[in-house]
């Protein structure tokens, strides 16, 4: 017994129905995605993408980190990704309340002291996607054919709204 039974008996299911072995790992619609860990966010659907048409770097807040941007620049170069999408969302954890309340909540959570731990929280959402895009732009490796838009996602609507 595991705790992963479930979803690995789910994944035996899938892997009967499985048609795509031998698939080539390019963005198709050469597209790539930098978006929040936020479970509410389905970066394909809400973009009426399927399997293999994006490349999707995922972290909390959605920030453009330097890990992003090597999936960028990977993408770019060698996957064929011609359009970037930041997209940060509404009612995001770390974009709506301070350093200081969420060590408080992992504090009480681990019942341990949290005040070692550095959380890249997001003050102002709107200034931080400017600056994320102005990034991504300005970055030597990628050419300036290649489209940057900033968007804000609304999980309760699912729209998106963009903001650069
Ligand atoms: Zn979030």
């Amino acid at each position: 017994m595991s705790a992963f039974d479930d979803l690995l008996a789910a994944n035996r299911t899938y892997a009967e129905e499985f048609g795509d072995g031998g698939f080539d790992g390019v963005a198709h619609a050469g597209v790539a995605i930098v978006t929040c860990m936020d479970s509410r966010i389905e970066p394909l659907g809400m973009l009426g993408l399927g399997l293999g048409d994006a490349k999707i770097f995922r972290n909390p807040g959605g920030r453009v980190t330097p890990q992003a941007m090597e999936a960028l620049v990977l993408g770019v170069h060698l996957l064929n990704v011609k359009r970037i999408l930041v997209v940060p969302h509404t009612r995001c954890a770390v974009a709506s309340q301070s350093e200081a309340e969420l060590r408080a909540k992992l504090a009480e959570s681990a019942g341990q002291d949290a005040s070692w731990l550095h959380l890249h929280v997001i003050e102002d959402q709107v200034r931080a996607l400017g600056e994320d895009v102005a990034k991504v732009r300005s970055h030597p490796f990628i050419p300036d054919d290649v489209e940057v838009g900033g968007f804000i996602y609304d999980v309760d609507t699912g729209l998106l709204n963009q903001k650069i």
